[in-house]
């Protein structure tokens, strides 16, 4: 996938490219406002040479960041319209400020659009109402920045389509999990619907859904069911050692897959503020949402329930203090409860990733040889 290509096709269409970060900003509100959100997260390709960014960042700032300010600094990004960012972790904190002294040494600038998500938990420190303002407060930022106008049955119309587009990405990974799709279509599936506009998106899933029918199971032997969890997902190369040593996803817990797609508000929209309420209290829990931190271990023990998964693999985000805070205890709680865990990680400089694929194996290996012994037992 080309995004100079894919983008500038959408530009001849009038589109105006919003990139946002972190992972889940406000896309229905941005869209109905006519503008096109992309989530500047898991870019496509191999990794880029990060030398725009290493001279602002420090390089023990994490892989997601840096490839994120490489992005921005480069000639690539003349194609947005605009940025939009929300408060997350230490690393993007001072994020544009750094972007836009880094821009205007090129003598470029990007209208940058800001709000601020409340990180303590809902029933600690009541923050709907403040939050009530914030959300108003955006709206008409954007609508000045951008001179555009909200309009409430835009803004349900647009919250229709990320529904529909999010109840798609969850029957894909369903039929991953089934083994009708291999996690590696899946995986790109997504890569590429998230650089696309949301219409362009419903169209790439029903396609790769209606190409990819139930009933028509793949499943390697031997089969190794695995819940796979990290801020990012595997590189192609180590998704295809996993499934040629027999792990099949059938959990997912990557932070730009399904803690993205994974809730979206069901209510009739009335109100944005009364969505965005529900979408970032109700969200699948994720470390960089710090006020879901108590319902992390909840949410990963009952994935490994319900999908019957013999094991955990942690995809760590090297340098990411917000993942690294909470996997040791992660794998500590699930260890205890007999449940197989490997950490791996991973990062900017990584290549191929050669350590990661020398330790998929092994951990294959251990849970083909439990399976067994369970085998042997029944
Ligand atoms: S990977 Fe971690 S440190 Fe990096 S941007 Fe995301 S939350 Fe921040």
């Amino acid at each position: 996938m080309n995004l100079t290509n894919e983008w500038q096709a959408l530009k001849k269409h009038g589109a105006r490219i919003i990139g946002c970060f972190p992972l889940y900003p406000p896309l229905e509100l941005i869209h109905s406002l006519g503008l096109t959100p992309v989530v500047l997260w898991d870019f496509p390709g191999p990794a880029k040479v990060l030398e725009k960014a290493d001279r602002h960042l420090q390089r023990f700032a994490c892989s997601v960041g840096r490839q994120l300010t490489e992005f921005i600094l480069s000639r690539e990004s003349e194609i947005l319209d605009g940025l939009f960012m929300y408060n997350a972790c230490d690393t993007l904190r001072n994020l544009p400020e750094i972007v836009a002294s880094g821009l205007a040494e090129q003598k470029r600038s990007l209208p940058l659009v800001r709000t601020h998500i409340p990180m303590a938990p809902p029933e600690q420190t009541a923050w709907e109402d403040y939050f009530r303002k914030k959300i108003w407060a955006l709206i008409r930022n954007l609508e000045e920045t951008f001179g555009v106008t909200y309009s409430l049955e835009r803004f349900q119309r647009s919250v229709e389509l990320y529904q529909q587009m999010r109840s798609l990405a969850t029957t894909l990974m369903t039929r991953t999990a089934g083994g009708i799709i291999s996690y590696r279509l899946f995986s790109r599936t997504l890569q590429e619907a998230n650089f696309r506009t949301v219409e362009e998106q419903i169209t790439l899933l029903e396609k790769i859904l209606r190409e990819n029918p139930t009933g028509r199971a793949q499943l390697n032997e031997p089969d190794l069911p695995i819940v796979l969890s990290g801020i990012l997902p595997p590189s192609p190369a180590v998704i295809r050692v996993m499934e040629n040593v027999g792990l099949r996803v059938v959990g997912n817990d990557i932070a730009s897959q399904e803690r993205a797609y994974g809730y979206t508000p069901a209510q009739k929209i009335s109100d944005p503020c009364e969505y965005y309420l529900d979408f970032y209290q109700n969200h699948v829990p994720c470390p960089t949402l710090l006020y879901l931190a108590d319902q992390r271990l909840e949410r990963i023990k009952n994935l490994v329930q319900k999908t019957e998964a013999a094991g955990v693999v942690f995809l760590g985000e090297k340098f990411c203090e917000y993942e690294y805070f909470e996997i040791p205890f992660l794998e500590k709680i699930l260890k205890k409860k007999g449940v197989a865990v490997t950490s791996l990680e991973i990062s900017a400089e990584d290549g191929d990733q050669a350590a990661i694929v020398t330790r998929i194996e092994p951990f294959a290996d251990m849970l083909r040889e439990k399976a067994q012994k369970r085998g042997k037992q029944n």
